[in-house]
């Protein structure tokens, strides 16, 4: 057996690709889209195969899209194609027919895997067989599944505490998988049960959750047909929730007028060529963003306050013109205190600290101030923040005071990343679980469920460095890339005695391991899924709360794959004494008898069987929606949230750390950012030209990145330097390159997300 070395597995490689650039796109999607799709199903599969999965990803009743998680229309869905470019990019990944056997393995060992990149390691294809590396061996070898679940069940009942296990999960696992994990989890006796949710809307979650009673959005796709006023706030919809554009297309054609926040001007914001309308591909497509904004990173506050100001002093002009007092009234408390604060602010500073122009901050306002009709979406660039949650409050206290929840064409939106995050959630994934779904769950499998709360993500990594989590099993995901200060991660994945991952293809988190380490392969959303009663199909939760099926229609790679169900009951029954109470090849053999459980646990799920098996699947119920705050004690609440201090000394600057348009969370598809220019490269830092200059800098040097947070400093090493649109002091870099600059330590007040999109840096020019 080759020894393991000691070496930075964690890290991507340093070298360079050979940066070509561009100019920005102003137009998103039309036929380059078309054609970028169409490459990468060709690269992974032959054209019949493509074909197939592609005309049933997104239909009622066929595939739903691994990707993110914007909703499918639930009337007309077009036959030639109900997905975009990067939906097309995901599914290809996943139904690519390149295998990665055993014998890979024996070829290359963990090193030499590691010294490729993450683009390369992806692309090896789907993973065959359950693999095993055993304590200091260099290159994983097959085990049987047997095997692989006595390994797991030993080193689990071996642990002194069953808090000493951490169960973590992706956002692709399906409702069935999901709850029969957080089952599991709670039988063997624990709530660690992180999820990635932790690391993009746990800010949402808690900001909403305390204002109008829901921690989900509280509009639907039809609402955007009626809104008047569309805000899109710290979000590229054109990358990570490419369909949203159909939807704000169609809302401007309706009339609605959209609002654009964000430090970049971002493509897919400006102009929509819509792939499947000629009058658009042969066209000029639809001009989006009415009026774009472009704030300094985490100016958001800033900005929402100085619009909330001149509508205050609009409303003082025209009482009952502007805010709806009625809404108000009845519906809210803290009003006064929230107004009282917001009219303490000056104007002036207010646009100094956000970085707009006082022209266009009464600009907005004008827009805003006579329609109760705004929807405001968001995405990671309001939730990654050390005041996450205060960013989302603000943005809940606008639409409270002009009365826009709760009714049609108004509400919020935070726009998840991936397919099944909010399922996961409803399913159970949280470590912090309601007493009353804790209480169904043990009346209906007659158990004691663990009580105290379990750890989030960053408290788990910290929980893991510190040599007290000796087992970690990633249901799914790329837990090491995905995560924080990659080097501080890394080493706690090491700690562990055993690492586990539930994957369909190689990733970084497969290479810096515990002491032995285990590879499941499962399933993925397009392949057939075949149990003991025959086919099954999944169901989902989409970001707008509807629950539907997803059912795959590809012949898997191989007979040795599993599904994510039974690897769950697998190791279950390797793990948990027999309970009469719960049989889990019975859950295994027929997900009916999954969903039956799920619905005599989890409110919403009446019928489940029945009515998930609709076209369009169901509305799960959304308090928010009915604008019925009782949850809340009958009343949305207004909150005060201090404007943060940015502040930076001299040769600082905030990163904030974005994907590629070739990207989707830590699947890197390709090296090309198409519309930002930026092409055959990732290890870039988008600048000011001015800060550029500053620096002494010119566009294509070479700087190592810095940063030094609570005594510890971050190198995140040879970066290309590159002028782009972007405000003073604030640069843009893509992860997971840079995680290793955030500090497992700076996190969200109250979400305790990692602050991925505000990392004070400075730089280090390197010779070259
Ligand atoms: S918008 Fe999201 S869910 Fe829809 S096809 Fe694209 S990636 Fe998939």
């Amino acid at each position: 057996m080759t020894k393991r070395k000691e070496n930075h597995n964690e890290l991507t490689p340093e070298s360079f690709t050979g940066v070509k650039l561009t100019s920005p796109k102003h137009t998103a999607a039309g036929l380059p889209a078309v054609f970028s799709a169409v490459r990468h199903l060709m690269d992974e599969m032959d054209p019949v195969r493509a074909t197939k999965v592609m005309f049933e990803l997104n239909q009622k009743g066929g595939i739903d899209c691994p990707g993110c998680a914007w909703p499918d229309p639930s009337d007309h869905r077009s036959k030639l194609g109900e997905y975009c470019e990067n939906g097309a990019k995901a599914i290809a990944e996943e139904a690519t027919t390149k295998r990665l056997d055993p014998d890979f393995f024996q070829k290359n060992s963990l090193s030499q895997l590691a010294a490729q990149s993450d683009f390369w390691i992806g692309k090896r294809g789907r993973i065959i067989e359950p693999m095993l590396l055993e304590e200091g061996a260099e290159h994983y070898s097959p085990i049987s599944w047997e095997e692989a679940f006595k390994i797991i069940g030993k080193e689990l009942n071996q642990l002194p505490c069953p808090d000493d296990a951490i169960f973590y999960t992706s956002g692709r696992t399906s409702n069935e998988a999901a709850f029969m994990y957080q089952l599991f989890v709670r039988m063997f006796g624990t709530n660690n049960l992180p999820d990635c949710s932790n690391m993009c809307h746990e800010s949402s979650g808690v900001a909403l959750s305390e204002t109008v009673g829901i921690g989900k959005g509280s509009v639907t796709l039809e609402d955007f047909d009626e809104a008047e006023v569309i805000l899109v706030i710290g979000q590229n919809p054109g990358t990570n929730h490419p369909r949203m554009l159909n939807a704000l297309k169609k809302a401007k054609q309706n009339g609605a007028k959209i609002i654009t926040i964000n430090p970049l001007p971002e493509t897919g914001l400006i102009r929509f060529k819509d792939p499947q309308s000629i009058g658009d591909v042969l066209g000029e497509g639809t001009a989006l963003t009415d009026l774009f904004l472009q704030v300094k990173i985490n100016g958001d506050v800033a900005l929402l306050k100085a619009i909330l100001k001149l509508l205050c002093a609009k409303e003082r002009e025209n009482p009952g013109k502007v805010f709806d007092a009625d809404f108000i009234h009845t519906k809210t408390e803290g009003f006064e205190a929230f107004i009282s604060s917001i009219e303490a602010y000056d104007l002036a500073k207010l646009s100094k600290a956000c970085g707009i122009s006082t022209d266009q901050i009464h600009e907005a306002a004008e827009m805003l101030a006579s329609t109760s009709k705004i929807i405001a979406c968001w995405a990671m660039g309001l939730t990654q923040h050390k005041n996450g949650v205060g960013n989302i409050q603000e943005v809940v206290n606008l639409l409270l005071a002009k009365g826009s929840i709760g009714k049609p064409g108004a509400g919020t939106c935070p726009v998840r990343g991936h397919s099944n995050v909010q399922g996961d959630r409803t399913m159970g994934i949280w470590e912090k679980p309601k007493a009353a779904f804790l209480d169904k769950l043990e009346e209906v499998f007659d158990f004691k469920a663990p009580r105290n709360h379990g750890l989030d993500v960053v408290d788990c990594i910290k929980k893991m460095h510190e040599e007290k989590g000796k087992v970690f099993i990633g249901m799914g995901g790329n837990f090491l890339s995905a995560t924080p200060d990659t080097t501080f991660t890394a080493q706690a994945l090491r700690n562990c005695s055993l690492t586990v991952h539930v994957s369909t293809k190689l990733n970084r988190s497969h290479l810096v391991t515990g002491k032995r380490a285990i590879i499941l392969p499962s399933l993925g959303r397009s392949d057939i899924d075949i149990q003991k009663s025959g086919k099954q199909f999944v169901t989902v939760e989409n970001s707008m709360g509807i629950v539907h099926t997803s059912e795959g229609r590809l012949k898997p790679l191989a007979r040795t794959l599993m599904s994510e169900p039974a690897i769950i009951a697998g190791i279950a029954k390797a793990t948990l004494h027999p309970n009469p109470n719960i049989d889990w090849d019975k859950l295994k053999d027929n997900y009916d008898a999954i969903r039956d459980k799920i619905e005599m646990v989890i409110p919403g799920f009446e019928h489940y069987n029945e009515r998930v098996r609709e076209p369009n699947g169901f509305y799960l119920p959304n308090n928010a929606r009915e604008g019925d705050f009782d949850v809340l004690g009958g009343r949305a609440k207004f909150s005060v949230n201090p404007v943060p201090d940015n502040a930076l000394e001299k040769g600082e600057f905030i990163m904030t750390t974005v994907r590629t348009h070739d990207q989707f969370n830590t699947t890197i598809y390709g090296l090309n950012d198409r519309y930002r220019g930026v092409f055959n490269e990732r290890r870039v830092i988008l600048m000011n030209l001015q800060d550029i200059q500053n620096e002494g800098l010119s566009k294509g040097d070479v700087v190592d990145l810095i940063n030094e947070h609570n005594g510890v400093k971050r190198i995140a090493p040879r970066f290309l330097v590159i002028p782009y649109d972007v405000p003073s002091q604030c640069t843009v870099t893509y992860f997971p390159e840079t995680n290793v600059l955030v500090p497992i330590d700076s996190v969200a007040d109250k979400s305790n997300t990692p602050t991925s999109k505000l990392v004070k840096i400075r730089l280090q020019k390197i010779a070259i």
